[in-house]
């Protein structure tokens, strides 16, 4: 499931090719993709010759922001692709290809989903964090420190809590275990148990894992790939996650798999405490 590093790395590539070009036409080929606000004529009708002036990212959504100050926004669910197809470079449109966005000059981007958990909609900018109900941005300078022990005051386990979208925006599965390694932290502990200076370390451990994986662009261990088809890196790295039983990169003992409210989670029993 692409979470914020892949969604990141499909936002800077798309900047390149679609900041600035008209929106000619939208084709919905599957209607259930297109969700929430108004009809699917009504987003066709408000998008249609409007310019995309900036691609933004919110958690694990993709905004482009329109001329109009209209937002179309992706969701990309499960196994969502957002595909840069041209005349010059393909891919075509195949039977898992819900939704095509036209620009000018012929580029489009193929909205791909195989399971179809992905969704887009069209909102007013004003609207959209209303809608969007996100929590702190992990990679704003406004995640600080601060930001994260107030957040940190609940009970509920630190692990949830990581991939609670409305504490933090765009952690799931993959990269809580890996940031939870990283920091030395035991995924099932209380995160209003984290000591101050186990406090310093996950906030660093967020930065670190996050943009280390955004280098790598994203990580591809099933479906997700890049707008121009490219497969992510970091599944070459990951400290824990899907290594259980191997042994853990800093110490003799094996990574342990539990399930954790049906997800799998890993972790080192002799690391992360
Ligand atoms: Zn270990």
């Amino acid at each position: 499931m692409p979470e914020l590093p892949e969604v990141e790395t499909i936002r800077r590539d798309l900047v390149s090719v679609v900041t600035g070009k008209q929106i000619t036409d939208v084709t919905v080929l599957l209607p259930k993709m297109v969700r929430r606000q108004g009809s699917q004529d009504e987003l066709i009708g408000r998008a249609r010759g409007r310019t995309v002036q900036r691609v933004r990212r919110r958690g694990k959504s993709l905004l482009c922001i329109l001329d109009s100050l209209d937002v179309l926004v992706f969701r990309l669910g499960m196994t969502g692709q957002l595909l840069w197809s041209h005349p010059d470079c393909l891919p075509d449109e195949d039977k898992h290809t819900h939704v095509i966005i036209h620009f000018e000059k012929g580029g489009r981007i193929l909205f791909r989903d195989i399971r179809q958990f992905g969704e887009m909609y069209l909102v007013k900018k004003g609207a959209l964090e209303k809608i969007l109900q996100m929590g702190a941005e992990p990679l704003h300078k406004s995640f600080t420190l601060e930001a994260l022990k107030k957040i940190s005051s609940s009970s509920v386990k630190i692990k949830h809590l990581l991939m609670d979208q409305k504490k933090i925006a765009g952690i799931g599965n993959i990269y809580s275990d890996e940031i939870l390694f990283e920091a030395g932290i035991h995924p099932l502990k209380r995160a209003s148990a984290l000591a101050g200076k186990e406090l310093q370390r996950l906030h660093h451990a967020i930065g670190t894992i996050l943009r280390e994986a955004i280098a790598c662009k994203g990580d591809t261990l099933s479906d997700y790939r890049t707008p121009f088809g490219e497969k992510g890196q970091y599944q070459h790295f990951h400290r824990v996650y899907q290594r259980g039983g191997e042994t853990c990169r800093r110490c003799p003992a094996p990574i342990v798999r539990v399930k954790l409210s049906g997800r799998s989670c890993h972790f080192c029993p002799s690391c992360q405490k």
